[in-house]
């Protein structure tokens, strides 16, 4: 260890826990922990804008409390870096990496052009269990279908988690953005003060979730995590998005539990690698973010207009389809949807509706406070047809037997929409308080009395495209 400062690049790794960049950084000397607001933040959608700006000051606090102040600046990554390298007399920069093909073309640049300068540039596994080209077929290709590439990986090694490492800053004074007035979400203005009530942020309360899911949830996890009313699931991937909590911790205290005879843990730790495996499947075909996967869907005829009163109604929770209009306005309210409802208001948009799954990669881009380009990607193509372990199209969910099996109370429909009951509950209250003021909606308004598509034959539509196709 030497006193030459070492820059720690943070990105999609909010936590001091397990954090092999961070870990790597201190043992060479003295940390600067520097954020850069680059294009990569500029390009992201407003609620997860907003959520990275809320984990930032969370971040910002832990790294306080051992006397390190954060670093936060806005520009071209490399100029940042560059410039900070020059004022502090620093010889090395760690990262952890990212897997989109954005991301990767910048690291991989600035890598090489640190490197030519003789700066140390190195980069480590923060984000995942298993690094995407390490997890091979037989024949050395990369896996298509998640339960082949489940029993490659289930019976692995993952390494311990690494313990906050022991913090040593800079007495220098450098120029920086305070987390706490960054603003980054302008267009979150009615959005905000409702996502806050709901959303949980930071690292600590990223440990308690899992603990708390842990000891009280895991159990009965496979059994009711599909249903809609119930509260069943770890809420974790809010925090796994923005690195607040680790997979490795994860996957450990999964395990740990499953051990002391938790049966429901397997499943749990397997929904987890759902995540490695759209990591996996984003690393090797990229264009999952942006084309169909399967060529042969190019000539479908999704209607791709994402801004038709149409569309506006799916995306409004005005569909006259109770459990769509539920979870589309659960997504506004929360920055979250329930797992099931993801799928059903995606097959209703892809199938019944014949839109194009962008127009909902899009509107989930924008939404989500746990958005993650491989899972958004994975499920949109999942759920269209068009991916390449994908639910068949002819398969369509039917959203009211759906309703009727995965919310047999009507609690789930309750609780988000207003004008189904009175008084209403504070939920479904606060969509209009978040909603734009150009939707002109109000609680008093009555529900639609007929859905924008009638499901029969909005089925027999998407089916007969659907052979068509084929033909
Ligand atoms: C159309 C569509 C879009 C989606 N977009 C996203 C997204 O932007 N971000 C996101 O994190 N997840 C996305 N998912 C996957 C899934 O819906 C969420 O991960 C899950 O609802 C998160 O809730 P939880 O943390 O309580 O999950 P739990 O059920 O407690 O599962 C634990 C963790 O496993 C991972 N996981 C579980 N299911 C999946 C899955 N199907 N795909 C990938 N990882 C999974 C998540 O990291 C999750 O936090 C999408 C699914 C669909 C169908």
């Amino acid at each position: 260890m030497t006193d030459a400062p070492v820059l720690y690049w943070i990105r999609r790794d909010l936590r001091l826990s397990d954090n092999p960049a961070l870990s790597a950084a201190t043992t060479m000397g003295p940390v600067i922990p520097v954020v850069i607001l680059d294009d990569s933040i500029e390009q992201m959608g407003a609620a997860p804008r907003w959520r990275y700006e809320m984990g930032l000051r969370a971040l910002a606090g832990a790294y306080r409390a051992h006397g390190l102040d954060l670093i936060i600046r806005k520009g071209a990554a490399e100029a940042v870096l560059a410039d900070i390298l020059t004022m502090t007399g620093a010889k090395a920069v760690h990262w952890n990496r990212l897997y989109d093909p954005d991301s990767r073309a910048r690291d991989s640049a600035i890598k090489t052009a640190l490197r030519d300068q003789g700066i140390v540039a190195q980069s480590h596994n923060g984000h995942l269990l298993f690094e995407p080209w390490e997890v091979q077929t037989g024949q050395g290709g990369f896996y298509r279908v998640y339960t082949p590439y489940w029993r490659a990986v289930m019976g692995r090694d993952v390494a311990r988690p690494l313990p906050v490492p022991t913090l040593r800053g800079v007495d220098l004074a450098l120029d920086s953005l305070s987390a706490d007035d960054l603003n980054l979400a302008p267009q979150m203005r009615r959005g905000a003060a409702v996502l806050a009530r709901y959303a949980q942020i930071g690292a600590e309360a990223a440990q308690i979730r899992l603990a708390q899911f842990l000891e009280h949830k895991v159990g009965s996890y496979k059994d009711e995590r599909d249903f809609l009313d119930q509260d069943a699931c770890s809420t974790l991937s809010e925090h796994l998005s923005l690195g607040e909590i680790s997979p490795r911790e994860i996957w450990h205290m999964g395990w740990e539990a499953h051990r002391h005879g938790e049966v429901g843990a397997e499943h749990f730790v397997k929904e987890l690698v759902w995540r490695e495996f759209a990591y996996h499947l984003l690393y090797h075909s990229p264009q999952i973010a942006t084309e169909n996967w399967r060529p042969e869907w190019d000539s479908f005829p999704w209607a791709t207009d994402p801004n038709t009163p149409h569309v506006m109604t799916w995306k409004q929770g005005r569909t006259g389809i109770q459990v769509i209009d539920a979870a589309m306005r659960e997504l506004y309210v929360t920055g979250r949807m329930h797992n099931r409802a993801r799928m059903l208001v995606g097959s209703y948009l892809t199938k019944h509706m014949m839109c194009h799954w962008k127009i909902g990669l899009d509107w989930f881009a924008d939404c989500l406070i746990d958005w993650d380009p491989a899972a958004n990607a994975m499920g949109w193509q999942w759920v269209a047809g068009s991916g390449p372990d994908a639910a068949p199209y002819f398969r369509i969910f039917n959203p009211e037997t759906q309703g009727e099996k995965f919310d047999k109370h009507g609690r789930y429909r309750v609780r988000w929409i207003a004008e189904l009951s009175n008084p209403a509950p504070q939920t479904a209250l606060d969509f209009f308080e978040a909603a734009p003021r150009s939707w002109d909606l109000q609680p008093k308004m009555s529900y639609p009395t007929r859905p924008i598509v009638d499901l029969a034959e909005g089925r027999a539509r998407a089916l007969a495209a659907y052979g068509e196709r084929n033909s």
